[in-house]
């Protein structure tokens, strides 16, 4: 089973109303593991809508979503956490991290929520920025990082929980070109390592020729 399966997906904003746009019209799309596929769209297309709902953060209105072979459409919201907080990870253009806690417990508190212990989540956490190149930043506050380490930082978290499918709204579009070209080549390299299935919006062309493939959304769908 593909990783992540989209099948007839729908999903239309304020339904009835004057202001009504339809987003999503009869969307398929898998990702399979080890897969790394490139979404491109113009601003507007849908593209946060499309990660919003393959990353059960909002449901659509028709159509199927299966995570893992498992359809999650029909669960109750709490089994749908669940399965978000198991299964999948997201990073965002800017790092969301939280400015009172240090880059370690930034990685440790997703795993804190699931249930690991303190130990093993802060040795995971440490592992993981290790594995980044930030493994010396560890105990810093991500207001004294740089933009590429706190992007860094934001992937360990995406990654703490040991996902299946990461999700990346632009993850390197808030850099300079060559941070962004490093912090790319690291994001393969452990997203490769793992076997991770990962869906990447981006803009830049030459980064989506990096990656398994590329797909394009224009008018709801996948071209
Ligand atoms: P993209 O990420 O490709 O820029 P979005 O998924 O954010 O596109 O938005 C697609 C369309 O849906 C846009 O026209 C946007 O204005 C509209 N839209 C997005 N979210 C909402 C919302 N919560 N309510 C109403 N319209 C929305
Ligand atoms: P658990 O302790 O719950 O068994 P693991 O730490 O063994 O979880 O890893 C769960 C998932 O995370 C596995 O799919 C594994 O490939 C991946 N993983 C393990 N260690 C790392 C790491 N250091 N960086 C990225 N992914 C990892």
């Amino acid at each position: 089973d593909p990783v992540l399966s989209l099948r007839g997906i729908e999903k239309t904003y304020l339904k009835g109303t004057p202001g009504e746009v339809r987003v999503l019209s009869g969307l398929d799309l898998d990702v399979r593991r080890g897969e790394v596929v490139a979404l491109v769209a113009p601003s507007g297309a849908g593209k946060s809508t499309l990660l919003h709902v393959a990353g059960l953060l909002d449901t659509a209105d028709a159509g199927e979503v299966r995570i893992g072979g498992r359809e999650v459409t029909t669960l109750s919201d709490r089994a749908r956490t669940a399965v978000r907080r198991r299964e999948i990870g997201f990073v965002y253009q800017f790092h969301h991290l939280l400015p009172e806690f240090s880059a370690e417990e930034n990685v440790a508190l997703p795993q804190l929520a699931d249930g690991r212990d303190r130990r093993a989540a802060f040795d995971r956490a440490r592992d993981l920025l290790e594995r980044v190149g930030v493994g010396h930043r560890a105990t810093h506050r991500p207001a004294e990082l740089s933009g590429g380490e706190q992007q860094r930082v934001a992937f360990c978290r995406a990654l703490a929980n040991g996902p299946a499918l990461l999700l990346a709204d632009e993850p390197t579009g808030n850099l300079d070109p060559v941070t962004a070209d490093r912090v790319f080549d690291i994001l393969m390299q452990v997203v490769r390592e793992t076997g991770l299935a990962a869906l990447i919006a981006t803009h830049n062309m030459e980064l989506a020729a990096r990656m398994d493939r590329t797909v394009r959304l224009s008018d709801g769908r996948i071209a």
